[in-house]
């Protein structure tokens, strides 16, 4: 029987899913405005009732979650802040966490000192144009990225 097979009910349901894509549009829109009030007088009434309690625990997980993960908060961080500078610079290329931890367990010290710390480098320095991808990367520590400046490395 189709519905005790999960395989051909998985896909039944994706194939109903497309064929009435559409309908479900239509009607989902037309629930949000029959339902209009009713959902803003919900979400007033739990914001009410929750006043500044979600931020604070979503505040406290987000300490809790970097403590316990710093290697990966550091590298969300230092490609959230090449992103920023690459667009600023206007150069191209995107980086992820991902690549940024590949960089630091392929060079796990910093090119300049030897120091182990985590921090990146363009090695063509964005300002001159490098691009923010990771073979443009080495890892560096802050101190000796600060010194080298734009100046390329070696
Ligand atoms: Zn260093």
């Amino acid at each position: 029987m189709l519905q005790k097979d999960p395989v051909a009910r998985a896909a039944y349901n994706a194939t109903y899913y497309d064929a009435h894509k559409a309908q479900r549009a239509a009607y989902n829109a037309d629930y949000y405005v029959a339902h209009k009030e009713q959902r803003v007088a919900y979400v007033a009434a739990w914001r009410a009732a929750n006043k500044g309690v979600d931020r604070e625990n979503a505040t406290a997980r987000m300490s809790k979650w970097r403590a316990q993960h710093p290697v990966r908060s550091a590298a969300l961080g230092a490609a959230s802040n090449a992103n920023r500078a690459a667009s600023k610079y206007g150069v191209s290329g995107l980086l992820v966490a991902d690549d940024i931890e590949r960089l630091w367990n392929e060079q796990p010290t910093c090119h300049a000192c030897g120091a182990e710390v985590l921090g990146i480098d363009h090695i063509v320095a964005m300002a001159n144009g490098g691009a923010n991808t990771p073979d443009n990367l080495q890892t560096m520590c802050p101190p000796c990225n600060a010194k080298k400046g734009t100046t390329p490395c070696s």
